[in-house]
Parts: structure tokens; C-alpha cells; sequence
């Protein structure tokens, strides 16, 4: 059975302006598409667009504000929506003139926190890849005061905004993308204890779980992260992926370019070994390790076979909690 059926995914929604910038972060992490390509993305004149990625641990839904459509009108069920929903990322463009994004990012945040208080509010600060690093935080302390002010005027303090500056022409969207996920797995500190055992006993120095379709890391160690590593593993997956279509998928096999017999090996030219293997159906293991270490290739074969059994096992008592806990409920 597949663990990750869509009842226990992560639920986000993306919102913002027209031409923020939404459509071009959907394509950018979940279709692979390259950065350039989304300045001829068309501009749709739907409210909602869902995005059924069966592919990805993730679903999301992207919701667009046209100016002129009321995003309130009663035939549309949002209160359905936010009430099934994780996380709710607002997309500011960061190179356009930000009154109207916050006056709406204000009305949705509050109508969203009644229906649901427990939705993670995300605001990406986005586009900022023209702009120096000064510029940068102060944009990023403009909107962050003036979103918190109007919260606070309307005596909402309590809710809470998180901001992030991100760009598809760099990592920091799959880097925004991932914390925004990490939030919303409840298992993440078992994850993160796995992950320590695992690379411990194997003489690992880092280890990466990862969504293989969005390239979005859902946990590592407790070790910091280094974006050049993160990288890595992102280029890493493209190679792999890459590769597999290309002479992986053989004749009339409609087979998909990453299954269980999913490994590679890259060795860098400074004695480190990128290694990576099949975890579940959307999940992959990448590490680093030293050359030395992986001499040692059975050991770590082993200890990641008892690593991937105890996420299955951790991922397959999540779904069987929640189906009894529907069980209960239709009672
Ligand atoms: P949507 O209407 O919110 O879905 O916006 P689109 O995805 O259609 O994007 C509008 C325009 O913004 C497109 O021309 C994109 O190429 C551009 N864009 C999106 N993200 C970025 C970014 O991170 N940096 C820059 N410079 N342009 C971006």
C-alpha cells in the first residue's frame, strides 16, 4: 500500500497578485521547468488552479488574487479549503510596488486564521534576485513591519508570519520550500533521530532526505546545512534523474526514471563520495561521505537497509492513525 496516499500529504496553498510570481515557482520546483522559461509562461484568467501532482510527498493548490474578482464570492468554498490546509504561502513581488500585495495578504491571512488558526502563514518576499543584499533585508524589514503593523492594529498579534526572500533563479526557493514543509511533517524529530543513528554508525558526515520530484529536503541530521551541500544534492538528483531517462527507461517501458532500484554514486575530486538511494516511492536518501568511509559500503548497505525500514514504519503508522481516527469520526 502507498504510505503516502493523499489524505496525510502536506497541504499547501499558494496565493498572491497576479504576475507575482506563482505560476513560475510551481513550474520551477515541482516541473522541472528552467528559470528562463517562465517569462513565457500564459497568464491564466482562473481564480484557482490545482495542481494533482500524484509524482510528489507534496500537494499544493495555487490561488491567484485578479484585482477585480472578488475572492470572497459565496459560490466559491474557502472555508472548506483552509480548513484542509497545512500551510498558506504569500508571494510578494519584491520588484513591484507592495501596497495592494499587503492589503491582501492582510485580508486573507485574517479571514484564513478564523476558519483554521492552525494554518502556518509563509510570506515569500520574491524576485529578490535583482537585488543587492542591503537592499534585500530592508525590503524584508519593510514588509515585515508594515504586515505585523497592520496585524496589530487590527489587535491580531497573535498571528504569527513567517518571510522569506526567494528567487527561481537560485536555491533559495527550494531552500524556502523546504522549511516550509519540515513544518508541517510531525514526525520530523523522528526523522532527525533516524538520520543521526543512520550516518553515526556509518561514518557519514551529512545525510539528506529528500523529495525527488520537487528536489524539497524533508529532513537531514542535526549537523548544520551548507547551501553549497544542498546544492549538490539538488544538482546530484538532476543527474540522476536525467540519466535514467534518458537510458533508463527501455523501449515500450512506461516505467517511471526513479523506482526501488533507484543508486547512484558520484565521487568528488576532493576525497568526498555522493551516494544516494531509494527510500520510498517519493523519497530519496543523499549523503556525503569521506572515501575512507565508504570503503566500508557493506556496513552502510546494512545500516541503511534497517534506516528504510523504520521510515516506512514511521510514514505507515501515520496513515494508520489517521484512517482509525476517520474511522472514529464517522461514527
Ligand atoms: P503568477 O501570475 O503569479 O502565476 O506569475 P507568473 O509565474 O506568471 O510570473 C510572472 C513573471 O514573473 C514571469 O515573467 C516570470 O518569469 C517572473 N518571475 C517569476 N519568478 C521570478 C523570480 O524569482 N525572479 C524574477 N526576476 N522574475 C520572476
Amino acid at each position: 500500500s502507498d504510505p503516502f496516499s493523499s489524505e496525510v500529504k502536506p497541504r499547501i496553498l499558494l496565493m498572491g497578485l497576479r504576475r507575482s510570481g506563482k505560476s513560475s515557482i510551481q513550474k520551477v520546483v515541482f516541473h522541472k521547468m528552467s528559470p528562463n522559461e517562465t517569462l513565457f509562461l500564459e497568464s491564466t484568467n482562473k481564480i484557482c488552479r490545482e495542481d494533482v501532482s500524484n509524482s510528489s510527498f507534496v500537494s499544493f493548490q495555487i490561488w491567484d488574487f485578479p484585482g477585480q474578482i472578488d475572492f470572497f464570492d459565496p459560490t466559491f468554498d474557502y472555508e472548506m479549503i483552509f480548513r484542509g490546509t497545512g500551510a498558506l504561502i504569500f508571494v510578494i513581488d519584491s520588484q513591484d510596488d507592495y501596497v495592494e500585495a499587503l492589503s491582501r495578504l492582510h485580508l486573507t491571512v485574517t479571514r484564513a486564521y478564523k476558519v483554521n488558526p492552525d494554518i502556518n502563514f509563509e510570506v515569500f518576499i520574491h524576485k529578490v534576485d535583482g537585488l543587492s543584499d542591503d537592499h534585500k533585508i530592508e525590503k524584508q524589514r519593510d514588509i515585515h513591519k508594515r504586515a505585523n503593523d497592520d496585524l496589530a492594529d487590527a489587535a491580531l498579534e497573535r498571528i504569527h508570519l513567517s518571510f522569506y526572500l526567494t528567487s527561481i533563479y537560485d536555491h533559495s526557493i527550494f531552500e524556502a520550500f523546504s522549511k516550509v514543509v519540515q513544518k508541517l511533517i510531525p514526525q520530523l524529530p523522528t526523522l532527525e533521530n533516524l538520520l543521526n543513528i543512520f550516518i553515526s554508525n556509518s561514518g557519514i558526515e551529512k545525510a539528506f532526505l529528500f523529495d525527488v520530484v520537487s528536489k524539497i529536503y524533508i529532513a537531514t541530521d542535526s549537523s548544520p546545512v551548507d547551501m553549497q551541500t544542498y546544492e549538490l544534492c539538488c544538482d546530484m538528483i538532476d543527474v540522476v534523474i536525467d540519466i535514467s531517462c534518458i537510458y533508463g527507461l527501455t523501449g515500450d517501458d512506461a516505467g517511471s526514471p526513479y523506482d526501488k532500484e533507484s543508486m547512484a554514486i558520484i565521487r568528488l575530486n576532493n576525497t568526498t563520495v555522493m551516494y544516494l538511494k531509494e527510500v520510498t516511492k517519493f523519497l530519496a536518501l543523499v549523503c556525503f561521505l569521506r572515501e575512507e568511509s565508504f570503503e566500508r559500503k557493506g556496513l552502510i548497505d546494512y545500516n541503511f537497509h534497517c534506516f528504510r525500514k523504520a521510515i516506512q514504519e514511521v510514514f505507515d503508522v501515520r496513515v494508520k492513525v489517521q484512517r482509525s481516527r476517520k474511522l472514529l469520526s464517522q461514527r
